[in-house]
């Protein structure tokens, strides 16, 4: 894709927020938890090899990522630390994976199988390391019945030259909620699963951000840091935070074009706004193709520190912007952070957009360049 490097529309990381956030993880789990960051989606849009070396600085142990695509860009970037691949990966490329030292999550006895044929064919470097996916509850991959579990478990040590039972794990549906029930019957199988081994693997988790901000009971020796890493609360406002996370992403763009409309005038497509008396409209070079959502329309962006509402549709590049006086060309508009005292969080545009700021974060698509604030 072609990087928008001359236009006037970015997206800039602040490094520190993200070292500040791992760091303050760190400080909070037990000396012998590790902290793998998640990084998967191109760090959640925030650039997934930046944001994995900022982690890595503030104290990260490993790195998840969903694809293994994901992980041997993070081996082509010289990050030498354990990573997971947390999707099924086709068995095919197993020895791949065993001989860049990444470890795959497996799901059944039949994908440890196939995955044996292919890495038979190569003498292996050494045994690749596997984490059993227990489905405890969430419904997506991994083992939900106990004597299956075993039976790989065993597959695993009798076939020790291909294979390292590295870890075990599950994914919590409702870490993020009040209701607590459902996650304690995922903890609770997840626990008897764990308690049938003869012996732990190295890794045993079960943290996503939300688990271990809210339930650090059972955090295993292991947490999946994703989403909080990038300052985000994974709850989105229903729950308190233990600690103050600090947003790294901001979104900011300028005002290309300035000008007075008057009573009865149209803006955008659809001609969906009119104004009701004269007033200053000012355009936005970022579209719906930028990930700013055609939904969008009715919401606000900052201008001087001031909130000015999104008038007409969003445009697949561009949008207009109601002002409260004229502005000249190149005057600084915030869609996501900080201006003048006031704020927009990425949440705040989620609850306007009826989604999650998971979504918003990883759909700013590459069009828009990625500035870094180095630590
Ligand atoms: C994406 C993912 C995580 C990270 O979740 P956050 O809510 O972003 O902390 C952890 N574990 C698994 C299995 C995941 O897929």
């Amino acid at each position: 894709m072609v990087v928008g490097n001359l236009r006037h529309a970015q997206v800039t990381i602040d490094e520190r927020a993200i070292f500040n956030n791992v760091a303050a993880e760190k400080q909070r789990l037990p000396k012998e938890t590790d902290l793998f960051a998640v990084v998967k989606a191109d760090g959640y849009g925030h650039g997934m090899v930046p944001v994995a070396q900022a982690a890595k600085k503030a104290g990260a142990n490993g790195f998840c990522v969903a694809l293994l695509d994901e992980a041997l860009g993070l081996r082509q970037a010289l990050l030498t630390e354990p990573i997971l691949v947390l999707g099924i990966t086709d068995p095919e490329y197993s020895n791949i994976a065993a001989s860049m030292d990444i470890s795959l999550a497996v799901g059944s006895r039949e994908w440890l199988i196939q995955a044996k044929a292919v890495l038979a064919q190569t003498v292996p470097l050494r045994p690749l390391a596997v984490h059993l996916a227990v489905d405890s509850g969430m419904g997506r991959i991994g083992f939900t019945d106990l004597s299956e579990f075993l039976r790989a478990v065993h597959y695993i040590q009798t076939n020790s030259e291909y294979f390292d039972f590295e870890g075990v794990f599950t994914h919590f549906a409702t870490a993020d909620s009040e209701e607590t029930a459902y996650f304690k019957q995922q903890s609770a199988k997840f626990n008897s699963f764990v308690a049938a081994l003869d012996d732990r693997p190295r890794y045993v988790h079960v943290s996503n951000s939300a688990t271990s901000l809210w339930h650090e009971a059972c955090n295993g020796n292991m947490i999946r840091f994703g989403v909080a890493l990038y300052g985000l609360n994974p709850s989105g406002d229903a729950l308190k935070l233990p600690y103050t996370l600090q947003p790294a992403l901001s979104l900011t763009s300028e005002i290309v074009f300035c000008k007075e409309i008057h009573a009865g005038d149209c803006v955008g497509y659809g001609a969906t706004y009119t104004a009701k008396t004269d007033e200053w409209v000012g355009t936005v070079p970022i579209g719906y193709a930028d990930g700013w959502l055609r939904r969008l329309q009715g919401f606000y962006v900052l201008v001087d520190g001031v909130r000015c509402e999104i008038v007409g549709r969003i445009c697949m590049d561009q949008f207009m912007i109601r002002l409260p006086k004229a502005y000249p060309m190149g005057t600084k508009v915030t869609l996501v952070g900080e201006d003048g005292g006031q704020t927009i969080r990425l949440q705040d545009v989620a609850d306007y957009s009826q989604t999650i700021h998971y979504e918003l974060a990883c759909i700013l698509t590459n069009r828009l360049p990625r500035n870094y604030i180095k630590i």
